[in-house]
């Protein structure tokens, strides 16, 4: 596997490349015109680009599958260098509004939903991912590469806004390395200029991982994959919540620097007759209370095989509206794509088989 041109920040770039305009010059082939290619490149001598290309490739990932939903998510399936495979979804927040005369007065909003790791180590009973077990981390290039691709895909152009969720395949935090350096070559002026703020790592809750995340001051959200109120039932979806318990994770998410303004987030994954009483909501209240949190409950996404359940949507209602009239400001998640491979992990279940 060789390395990445997406593995650099332009100071890292200009280390190799010289002199620096050259390499402003690559680094806007890179994430202005999203080049796949050295061949993209027009204004760069030959000669430079024959040597970077003996050592280095542009983008590191190839779209082997597509889906498209009507509501205009769209799942990406990847190939990486070595033939492993990783999911990215692109997902549409806001639609396009436009007044009686046709003028734009909103842009349509979109996120980006990307894979830190191949398979996955933390090995949640609930989730598909964690079915195939842990192949290996990505580099920064490959997290790097998900969103330059997918802006290419879609023609977004460079200077339009775009958000990133760390939730595709994989725990970000046992990959917290490639992960910082992907969060700061987003950031990069010269790049595509993604600020902290826009960027939101979600955890199942390495709780010493998370205080090495804040100690980082990157500036970006977190989200933590709670999905449960007693250690009991937690160790059982998240085994590793035995290392890392429901106290620590809370203790460490006190300790996270968090713009004022903002809220952290809580994800719930709802599982019928598991995790959706009354008495779980009001332990819900209780846990959060002291921290400016925002709940996002998840419909649990059934895929064959599973033991678990969807919850009902009455249920689902009633558990929010005890956490909003007990003061949490509380969403359901909306399930995108539900008409394609809606949950993490199905696009690359689906396939297997038809790439091997
Ligand atoms: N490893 C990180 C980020 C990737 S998982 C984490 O666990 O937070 C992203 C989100 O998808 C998590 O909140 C996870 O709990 C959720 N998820 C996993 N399997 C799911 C399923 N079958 N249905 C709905 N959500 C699921
Ligand atoms: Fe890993 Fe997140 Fe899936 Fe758990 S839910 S197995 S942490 S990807």
């Amino acid at each position: 596997m060789k390395p990445s041109l997406l593995d650099f920040k332009l100071t890292g770039l200009q280390a190799i490349v010289k002199p620096s305009f050259r390499s402003k010059q690559i680094y806007s082939w890179l994430y202005h015109n999203y080049a796949q290619n050295f061949e993209e490149m027009k204004n760069i001598p030959k000669a430079l680009k024959d040597e970077l290309a003996e050592k280095f490739v542009v983008n590191p990932l190839k779209i082997v599958k597509k889906e498209s939903s009507i509501d205009g998510t769209i799942k990406y399936l990847f190939e990486l260098q070595d033939g492993k495979t990783i999911e990215t979804v692109w997902l549409k927040m806001k639609e396009e509004i436009r007044d009686e005369s046709g003028n734009l007065t909103q842009e349509a909003k979109y996120t980006i939903c990307v894979s830190t790791q191949v398979g996955c180590k933390v090995g949640c009973a609930f989730c598909l991912t964690a079915k195939g077990g842990f192949t290996r981390d990505l580099t920064a290039g490959e997290i790097v590469g998900q969103v330059v691709a997918l802006k290419r895909d879609n023609e977004h152009k460079h200077n339009r806004m775009i958000n990133i969720v760390y939730m595709g395949m994989g725990e970000p935090l046992d990959n917290l390395e490639n992960l910082a350096k992907a969060i700061e070559i987003f950031k990069e002026d010269d790049g595509l200029c993604i600020s902290g703020k826009r960027q939101t790592v979600s955890t199942s809750g390495l709780s010493n991982k998370i205080d090495r995340l804040g100690e980082m001051d990157l500036g970006v959200h977190i989200a933590i994959s709670l999905h449960a109120v007693d250690d009991k039932l937690r160790t059982e979806l998240i085994p590793m919540n035995k290392a890392h318990n429901i106290s620590s994770i809370i203790e460490a998410v006190k300790r996270f620097p968090i713009d004022t303004r903002k809220r952290v987030m809580f994800e719930y994954l709802v599982i019928k007759d598991k995790n959706d009483d009354i008495a779980s909501a009001k332990k819900l209240v209780k846990l959060l209370s002291g921290i400016k949190a925002k709940v996002n409950l998840i419909y649990f996404n059934p895929y064959p095989g599973t033991e678990y359940e969807r919850p009902t949507k009455s249920d689902m209602i009633t558990f929010q509206e005890y956490l909003v009239n007990h003061g949490l400001l509380c969403t359901i998640r909306d399930s995108k794509g539900i008409d394609i491979s809606a949950a993490c992990g199905q696009l690359k279940e689906k396939t297997q088989g038809d790439l091997s």
